[in-house]
């Protein structure tokens, strides 16, 4: 307006051309300023996030590698000695006073009630606790001595609960071993007894699982996380009730392609199916933290009223 009334009033020389050229120039000008302000309140915000993530950064893990931890190749001898443990968040005291000696090459069966302990053994052996009390040895060393890569790569472990990644089937079998074959995959998947389904699938194993993909039983889910397990070579496998979702006839012909595949390694197989479990060298019936039954089938079926004979009869008749 100023500029206006110059212009009219012939006053300081002004042309319509500044005019026009000064609105032009203030217009550019607006946006970098107001930016200004913007990245200034992004900044803000993003400094807040940052924070928060540097709190979970900054945790320490509880379970650490000891300064003196080695490098040990590992054959499969496992030993639990007086070992207590509690769960630091629920208080609840898993395993008590327990002891356990496994030999290279042993099938070691785990049977017993919910929450008598079983999965604890698994997670303890993965060391994904410190115990307070006792000690768990591989090959009579201490696992606190032994590297944590080292120690979790020597072991096949199929958890509980079932995890696959929104990837190919393929891939989710070979995760152990990014560089794996495909010939050693379908041996893994042949051995799991999941290869049949998997080529029925539209992409055989090329297939995507999850919400892209296909969605599968919880059977199928179950085996393709052993085939995972089965592709390393460890010196101990651990099978966490993972074919609870398989029926009993599957489970039956996979149990009888794991013992040939199993005859060298070390194997603990927790189950809640007492009559897969003939073929073992030693069940072990926990309850309440503590092992209250051990030796083999014949052995336990004698003990009269005992857990093992009593949950045997009742898996026979519904059977
Ligand atoms: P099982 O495998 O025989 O069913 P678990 O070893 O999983 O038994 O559990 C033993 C006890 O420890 C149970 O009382 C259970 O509630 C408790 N527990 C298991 N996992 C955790 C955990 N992550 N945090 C706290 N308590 C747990
Ligand atoms: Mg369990």
């Amino acid at each position: 307006m100023i500029g206006g009334l110059y212009y009219i009033n012939n006053e300081h020389n002004i042309s319509l051309g500044t005019i026009v050229e000064f609105i032009v120039y203030v217009n550019m000008l607006t946006f970098p300023v107001s930016a200004i302000g913007l990245t200034a309140s992004m900044v803000q915000r993003a400094a807040a996030s940052q924070k928060r993530l540097n709190e979970f950064l900054d945790i320490e893990p509880e379970v650490r590698d000891n300064n003196s931890a080695t490098d040990v190749q590992l054959n499969g001898n496992v030993k639990f000695e007086h070992v207590t443990f509690t769960y630091p968040d629920t208080g609840i005291e898993a395993l008590k006073d327990f002891n356990l000696q496994i030999n290279k090459g042993e099938k070691v069966a785990i049977t017993g009630r919910t929450g008598s302990g079983k999965s604890t053994i698994a997670q303890l052996l993965l060391r994904m606790y410190n115990v307070e009390k006792g000690q768990i040895s591989m090959d009579d060393v201490a696992i606190d001595n032994i590297k944590l890569s080292t120690l979790r790569s020597q072991i096949s472990y199929v958890p509980q609960d079932v995890f696959l990644f929104s990837d190919t089937v393929e891939n989710n079998i070979r995760f152990g071993i990014p560089n794996a074959k495909k010939d050693a995959v379908i041996e893994a998947a042949q051995i799991a007894g999941v290869d049949k389904e998997i080529e029925g699938f539209a992409n055989g194993y090329e297939t995507l699982i999850g919400e892209r993909g296909v969605t599968l039983s919880g059977g199928q889910k179950q085996r393709i996380s052993i085939a995972r397990a089965l592709i390393k070579d460890p010196a101990l496998i651990i099978f966490d009730d993972c074919l609870s979702a398989v029926d009993a006839k599957t489970e039956k012909e996979i149990m009888g392609r794991l013992n040939k595949y199993l005859t060298d390694k070390t194997a603990i197989i927790i189950t809640h199916r007492v009559f897969s479990l003939l073929n073992f060298d030693r069940i072990i019936v926990l309850d309440d933290g503590k092992i209250v039954e051990q030796g083999t089938h014949a052995e336990l079926m004698k003990i009269e009223g005992g857990f093992y004979s009593k949950l045997y009869s009742q898996q026979q008749g519904t059977d």
